[in-house]
């Protein structure tokens, strides 16, 4: 200041000036420093905010990834521990994810599938258009389920159900695919075993029923009028009711499966052989060029015979062979059926069944085939079983007798046979209805009462001549049961007569099936002191020998010996073998069906054999014999 007096003097009015400016200088300046300090201030909250606002939003996203983490990561275990295998393919099949069941299934390793295409897993046995069908279908952005057989990495194949859902992007184009597989291996598995139960018999191991007639429906689909022919054998064991009620169920079961196994052996090559029935099966022969329907073939007989040979063969038990055999009814769907319409399963069974039905009536062991004839004597003979049950009650049934005598015309007895007069058909032939009743097991009942009614006609005729004795026709099947003994010595009880007064016919087929049971049975009801006596003689296949380890009474020489005397040498010599040897055996002898004079008297040399025939009487109603008789 000094300076600037000293340079140049400064006026009041300069010096105000400058105070002023000087002043303003200062304000301004103020001013400046509060605006900038404003500035920074706002500045740093602006950072301070930034910061915060950055720090909350970066917390929030965190929080976000941690809660997408675990949600994820609950996936990834859900998805990794999931039963099913999961694999994930980008849109081309390049695998991107497996999860742990698919690593554990098939035994590759996460690293040796992941950039792989599935088709690693391919097995070879999945035909090839599924994956043309499952490419076509996904890569058109639609889901695919289907089964495929896939290979694991040791080369053992397992089944798969597979659904794949192709994950689409904004335009509808499917980038990648999610394939979600369930391993079905071992439900088929059990589904196949299920499946073999439901279509095999378990005991016999043959096709059962069900799997049987769906093969003959199908057959009989395509048996073609004039140029081919289905036949049919139906098999039925004969008498396996009376086989188990006598062995018990387990050996019957041993039985079924012995003749199931030779039927399989014997049948056809490809033949369908099925069990339909406690003890009833078919073979169904594969189909054959049609011939004569009414001619059987020769190739048919060779393996019919065959099936027959076979189940005749016997059943070893305990060391002892059981006389076994089989009715075999045979059927053929061919131009005859099929001209009036496609045989069809239910009428075709019914035909075979007519066929064996037939065979049955005839004794057992015999093939019958069908014919329009047969199946009408089948259906009434299915009337005639149903009627015969009623029979005692309605009182249709009654005694015949017949007279047996000595040469010299002594009364020795007489046979009792049964009659059945219905109530609309009328006399019924004990041939016709006998069969029936031992089939459908009513000779039980029947015969009981055969055996009661002949004790009460007994008792009567001893008292007029005590020495008298009464023949009563057993069936094979009484003898069988394990009552049967019980029950004779209970009605021998309450009738009032001299057990030896009545004698039970029994046929050598009893001794054939079963020879111990017989010995047994035979020995029980000596022991009560009847008579027992082998009828029709001479038909069965049994030797003279066996008779000297049974305890039987009385041979009945069969009337088919009788017929040819006394011209037919060879009849005449082997009466007199049987006559002979039942001396040998003191056994006594009646001859049956004496019809002439002739035959009456070629026995006169013979004066203990008793006679019985039509020469003397037809059989006759109990009252009427008695009046002639007595
Ligand atoms: P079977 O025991 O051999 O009886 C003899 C059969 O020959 C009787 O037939 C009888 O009438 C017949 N007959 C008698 N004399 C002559 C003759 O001179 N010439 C001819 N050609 N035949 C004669 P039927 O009464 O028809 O009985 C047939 C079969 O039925 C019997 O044969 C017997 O096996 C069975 N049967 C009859 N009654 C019964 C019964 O009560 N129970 C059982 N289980 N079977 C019976
Ligand atoms: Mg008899
Ligand atoms: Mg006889």
């Amino acid at each position: 200041m000094a300076a600037a007096e000293a340079d140049s003097p400064i006026s009041r009015q300069e010096l105000e000036r400058l105070v002023a400016q000087a002043s303003r200088e200062a304000i301004e300046q103020r001013e400046r420093r509060i605006l900038l300090q404003r500035w920074l201030l706002v500045g740093a909250l602006l950072v301070i905010m930034g910061f915060a606002l950055a720090y909350w939003s970066r917390a929030r996203v965190l929080k976000e990834l941690e809660r997408a983490y675990f949600e994820a990561r609950k996936l990834k275990i859900a998805v990794d521990q999931s039963p099913a295998s999961i694999v994930i393919t980008d849109c081309d099949g390049t695998i991107e994810y497996v999860n742990q069941t698919c690593i554990r299934k098939t035994g590759y390793s996460r690293e040796e599938l992941v950039g792989q295409n599935p088709r690693t897993m391919q097995s070879g046995s999945t035909p090839k258009e599924v994956y043309t069908d499952l490419w076509a279908t996904i890569k058109a952005g639609r889901t695919w389920q289907g089964r495929l057989v896939n290979r694991r990495k040791d080369g053992s194949e397992f089944v798969e159900w597979v659904l794949i859902n192709p994950v689409l992007d904004e335009t509808d184009q499917p980038i990648r695919f999610i394939a979600v597989k369930e391993d079905i291996t071992e439900r088929e598995e059990l589904d196949e075993r299920l499946q073999s139960l439901e279509r095999f018999d378990a005991l016999t191991g043959l096709a059962n029923r069900f799997a049987f007639f769906e093969v003959l429906e199908e057959r009989l689909g395509q048996v073609s009028p004039g140029q081919s022919r289905q036949p049919l054998a139906l098999i039925n064991i004969d008498r396996f009711h009376a086989f188990n009620t006598v062995h018990g169920h387990e050996t019957g079961d041993r039985l079924l499966r012995h003749m199931a196994r030779r039927l399989a052996e014997q049948a056809p090559e490809d033949a369908v052989v099925a069990r339909l029935g406690p003890d009833e099966f078919a073979v169904l022969p594969p189909m054959e060029a049609a011939g004569d329907s009414t001619v059987i073939g020769r190739q048919e007989l060779i393996w019919i015979q065959r099936i027959q040979r076979a189940l005749r063969e016997g059943f070893v038990l305990d060391s002892r062979t059981l006389a076994t055999s089989a009715s075999i009814g045979i059927a053929f769907c061919d131009r005859r059926c099929s001209e009036l319409e496609r045989c069809r399963p239910g009428e075709f069974m019914r035909m075979a069944d007519s066929a064996l039905r037939e065979a049955k009536a005839r004794g057992g062991g015999q093939i019958a085939f069908f014919d329009a004839e047969a199946s009408v004597q089948a259906r009434e003979a299915l009337r005639l079983e149903q009627d015969l049950a009623e029979a005692i009650e309605r009182d249709e049934l009654h005694l015949a007798l017949q007279a047996q005598v000595r040469p010299d015309g002594g009364l020795v007895g007489a046979e009792v046979l049964l009659r059945w007069r219905h109530g609309t058909l009328g006399d019924i032939p004990p041939a016709r209805f006998i069969p029936l009743a031992e089939d459908s097991g009513q000779i039980i009942p029947v015969g009981f009462w055969v055996l009661q009614q002949a004790l009460g006609v007994l008792e009567c005729l001893q008292k007029k001549k005590p020495a008298l004795t009464l023949s009563v026709n057993i069936s094979a099947m009484q003898i069988r049961r394990t009552d049967f003994v019980a029950g004779v010595e209970r009605l021998l009880r309450q009738a009032d007569v001299q057990p030896s007064g009545l004698i039970l016919e029994i046929t050598e087929s009893v001794f054939m099936e079963d020879p111990e049971l017989a010995r047994v049975r035979l020995e029980a009801l000596r022991a009560l002191g009847v008579g027992i006596s082998i009828d029709d003689f001479g038909t069965g296949y049994s030797s003279l020998s066996y008779l000297k380890r049974l305890p039987v009474t009385e041979l009945k020489i069969d009337q088919s010996f009788i017929s040819g005397l006394p011209d037919d040498a060879a009849d005449a010599a082997l009466v007199n073998i049987i006559i002979a040897a039942a001396g040998q055996l003191r056994l006594q002898v009646v001859a049956e069906g004496i019809e002439t004079a002739d035959q009456a008297r070629y026995f006169e040399r013979h004066a203990d054999v008793a006679l019985q025939g039509y020469f003397y009487n037809r059989p006759q109603p109990v009252a009427e014999w008695r009046k002639q008789w007595l």
